[in-house]
């Protein structure tokens, strides 16, 4: 028997009339004879007002008591969607985190799955009972209530389905899939059918708000094949799965997204040498911040500008760490920005097409719209803009890569019975329940590791690139449609660019940096230079180093370390390019293989 995990969102289960719709749902799959496991979201608009309630009563409250107050939320869903089964005939238990053993480490708010008890919810399932968990909530070790941040119930489903070896994780929200774009945004959005777990990953890191984007982390780890449906019709929704189901040839763009408030931090004035943005970023992780672009320029003179991005809501915070850590450096000092937001394409299709640059940069020059940073990936590029552009932006790109006509690309249908998803295999999968709890549900539960923590980082590889050459563009004016004319000419000359790096411009000019293939190095340069204005540099050939895995982003260690490896054996960093799937640095070609070998060490990863 196959067991099918079902989770609703807070608009699936707003009144009662939903929540016993919702139980219909999961009944119809009980009686087509699958084991069924519910998980739903705090009713409607209740995390919201449980937040309002306790500003009401402090500007600062508690992190643990928020926790205690807003996993009611979620109690109270699990009770009445109970209720509304058993009134419905079927048997039927619901269950708190704390009840289930879902154990998390002790970081309030936003607090990481370690290890979940199947064996409650594997009894009750093979008792016939339908089993409803509480999302987004989970104990630490001393039984203290924590959450798992906002939009956290997407992340308990699928670390359940994980652990308990579902067939697919369903979500049922108040959209019929993963649109292009958000359809609340740019309303010509069109529903993807399939999109990979890396893509999702962009896009949801990128603020696609459909899923936590922690859940995909789970499903590309574990090999879950999740469907994102509407609660309010039986369509087919979107698949998110491996990439070899998930292809879509001929396409390079599959979505854009964008992360409207953002905050953006530069420190000026900061010196070449190995070792500096290693503890630049140590201090601002030990604050436990998620940094999200990191942009480092070629250094002009000895001093680099190093600029990175962050929640608007860290950015206080932020600015205490970045202060401190532009001292201890010796760097000139720092600024910000409070009023940008990021807009991003993904898609896997840019691994292989060209130009795609160019016609984010046109599209987004043509409506008039100034880039402040670039960052590339390579299946994502984002740009920084001034905030109140940001929406014109983001429809200007949809519109660029024409995607409300992604119709005319269908795909057949997925079928996860014939699916080639698979748990990644780097990823120790060591079996969860040892004592055979006859749970029955064909794969044996063995998905979920017991020694680790669940949701700890996991690292697949690290890779060195010495194919590369990097051109640097200096005194790059700040104005609308120069970067669009750069890269125009570049694709003209056929030249495919990988990484691309702008910093945000403190005095009308910057620099700008990309990296192409070492044999293409002087064509590209030939094809700039009468359009560049200020100086061109190169360099013939570069060492490309790339930490890869997945949740790169969430835990804001990785890039750390890495940068910590590198540092000591002073091996200088000279450009910095991150994503949710990786980290990429380049350095000097000399250095790559040291490099190599230093952050396998820094990773435990055998050679
Ligand atoms: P739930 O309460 O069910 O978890 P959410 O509000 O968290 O629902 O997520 C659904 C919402 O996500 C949609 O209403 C939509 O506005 C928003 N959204 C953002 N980006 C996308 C996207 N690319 N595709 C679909 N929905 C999106
Ligand atoms: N109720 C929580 C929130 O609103 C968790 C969730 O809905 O996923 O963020
Ligand atoms: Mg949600």
């Amino acid at each position: 028997m196959s067991l099918l995990v079902q989770k609703f969102g807070g608009t699936s289960v707003a009144d009662s009339n939903k929540i016993l719709a919702a139980a219909r749902r999961a009944i119809q799959a009980h009686q087509r004879g699958n084991q069924v496991l519910v998980v739903v979201s705090a009713r409607g608009h209740t995390t919201d007002e449980l937040i309002a309630l306790a500003k009401e009563i402090t500007d600062k409250p508690p992190a643990r008591e928020m926790d205690m107050l807003l996993s009611t939320g979620e109690q109270v869903s699990v009770a009445l969607m109970a209720m509304a089964i058993e009134s419905l005939g079927v048997p039927a238990i619901s269950f708190t985190g704390a009840q289930i053993g879902l154990v998390t480490d002790s970081y309030y708010t936003k607090a990481r799955i370690k290890n979940i008890s199947s064996d409650r919810m594997a009894q009750a399932l093979a008792d016939g009972k339908i089993v409803i968990v509480a999302g987004f909530q989970g104990v630490d070790e001393n039984y203290n209530i924590t959450t798992l941040g906002r939009g956290g119930s997407d992340t308990t489903a699928v670390a359940l389905a994980a652990v308990l070896g579902a067939g697919a994780c369903e979500i049922y929200t108040d959209v019929d899939g993963v649109y292009t774009t958000d359809p609340r945004i740019v309303p010509e959005a069109g529903k993807i059918a399939r999109i990979s777990y890396d893509e999702m990953l962009e896009l949801a890191s990128l603020g696609a708000g459909v899923m936590h984007s922690r859940s995909i982390e789970f499903a590309k780890k574990y090999g879950v094949p999740i469907h994102v449906r509407s609660s309010f019709s039986d369509a087919p929704g979107t698949w998110i799965v491996g990439e070899d189901d998930a292809r879509r040839l001929g396409v390079a763009v599959t979505g854009a997204a964008l992360a409207k408030d953002e905050a953006r931090i530069t420190i000026l004035g900061v010196p070449d040498r190995p070792g500096v943005v290693h503890s630049i970023f140590h201090k601002i992780a030990k604050a436990n911040l998620v940094v999200d672009m990191i942009v480092q320029n070629v250094a002009t003179a000895g001093e680099a500008e190093v600029s990175f991005t962050v929640a608007k809501g860290d950015l206080a915070e932020t600015l205490v760490a970045a202060e401190a850590a532009a001292k201890s450096v010796g760097a000139r000092g720092v600024t910000h920005d409070a009023g940008v937001s990021k807009v991003s394409v993904i898609g896997l299709g840019m691994r292989t097409h060209t130009g795609v640059a160019t016609a984010m940069f046109r599209a987004i020059a043509d409506a008039g719209i100034n880039i402040q940073m670039i960052t590339t990936s390579e299946i994502k590029i984002s740009v920084l803009v001034e905030r109140g552009a940001a929406v014109a932006a983001l429809r200007a790109v949809h519109k660029e890569f024409r995607l409300e006509e992604v119709h005319a690309f269908p795909q057949a249908e997925f079928k996860p019975e014939t699916s080639t998803t698979r748990a990644m295999t780097l990823v120790p999968l060591v079996e969860v329940d040892t004592n055979g709890n006859g749970n029955g549900n064909g794969n044996g539960g063995n998905h979920g590791p017991r020694e680790q923590g669940m949701e700890d980082l996991v690292v697949a590889g690290v890779e060195l690139d010495e194919t590369q050459g990097r051109i640097t563009l200096f005194d790059v004016p700040d104005r609308p449609g120069y970067s669009a004319r750069i890269f125009a000419a570049i694709a003209e000359a056929g030249v495919f660019v990988d990484m691309i790096v702008q910093n945000v411009s403190e005095d009308g000019k910057t620099n700008l940096s990309f990296t192409v293939p070492r044999e293409a190095v002087a064509r590209a340069e030939a094809a700039v230079r009468p359009i560049a204005g200020g100086q061109v540099a190169i360099e013939p050939s570069l060492a490309k180093l790339s930490v890869v895995g997945v949740g790169m982003r969430t835990h804001t260690g990785v890039a750390t370390r890495m940068f910590g490896a590198l540092a000591e054996r002073t091996i200088n960093i000279n450009l910095i390019n991150t994503s949710e799937i990786r980290v990429n640095v380049g350095t000097g070609i000399d250095t790559g293989q040291a490099a190599l070998d230093c952050l396998r060490q820094a990773f435990d990863l055998k050679g």
